[in-house]
């Protein structure tokens, strides 16, 4: 469902190439889970913005459901990730001026589908966040905005899903909660899970873990 094939990734950084990312290559089965770990600075993010769509490799290529990410415009990568790819944020990016319903809401009629209120609110139920339907980001709490954030990735059942350090400006039982939710939706849903995290425990939970270093691989484990 994901092949990276020799990804290389470059930033100016005070006129002079910055190699962020060396030559990464690997694979990721359908309803695979993968743990992408390693140092701070070591090019997760970046990664992880490269296998989504998000960003593209200087060169390398990447396939995402077998369409050649790398090789598209910025349009019709976003057309691809709307239709097979939730992604979920360290700071959770949820829209300030929306309710948490008018939130998960958003991918619903980005696909163009009828009844979306329906839809989004199940999927806030399934949060346990029903009740706060009408509330907007700033009432809630961070592990709620997470929660919303998790039902506004999964509402329109991406093939895949991504998370930066989903739990990472989390406390530790919040952290908890969130890293369950992520595994009963991944368990129900059989969707690819693909999340940077620095939580150890969390990693040991994935299939496999690919460890960063300085932009290479340092070790992917079973
Ligand atoms: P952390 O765990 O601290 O979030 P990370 O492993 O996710 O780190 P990245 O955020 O991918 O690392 O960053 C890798 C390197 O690329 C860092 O040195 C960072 O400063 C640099 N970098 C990232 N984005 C840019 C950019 N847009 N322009 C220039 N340099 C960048």
């Amino acid at each position: 469902m994901l092949k990276l094939k020799d990804i290389h990734k470059s930033y100016l950084s005070g006129g002079h190439p910055l190699e962020v990312l060396g030559g990464i290559s690997t694979s990721v089965e359908a309803g695979e889970s993968l743990a992408i770990v390693g140092p701070s600075g070591s090019g997760k993010t970046t990664l992880l913005g490269i296998c989504a769509g998000l960003d593209t490799p200087s060169s390398g290529s990447v396939h995402l459901m077998e369409e050649p990410l790398s090789e598209l415009s910025e349009d019709h990568r976003a057309r691809i990730r709307n239709q097979h790819v939730g992604f979920v944020f360290q700071n959770f990016q949820l829209i300030p001026t929306l309710t948490a319903l008018e939130n998960v809401c958003i991918p619903l009629e980005l696909k163009g589908q009828r009844n979306v209120h329906k839809k989004a609110m199940s999927w806030l139920e399934r949060v346990g966040l029903a009740q706060r339907s009408d509330h907007y980001p700033v009432q809630l709490s961070g592990g709620e905005q997470q929660r919303v954030a998790i039902a506004r990735a999964s509402v329109s059942e991406p093939a895949v899903l991504f998370a930066d350090e989903p739990t990472g400006n989390l406390d530790e039982e919040t952290s908890g909660q969130i890293e369950e939710l992520l595994f009963s939706t991944h368990r129900e849903t059989g969707n690819t899970l693909i999340l940077v995290t620095h939580d150890t425990e969390l990693a040991a939970h994935m299939d496999r873990v690919l460890r960063l270093r300085n932009g290479m691989v340092e070790m992917a484990q079973a």
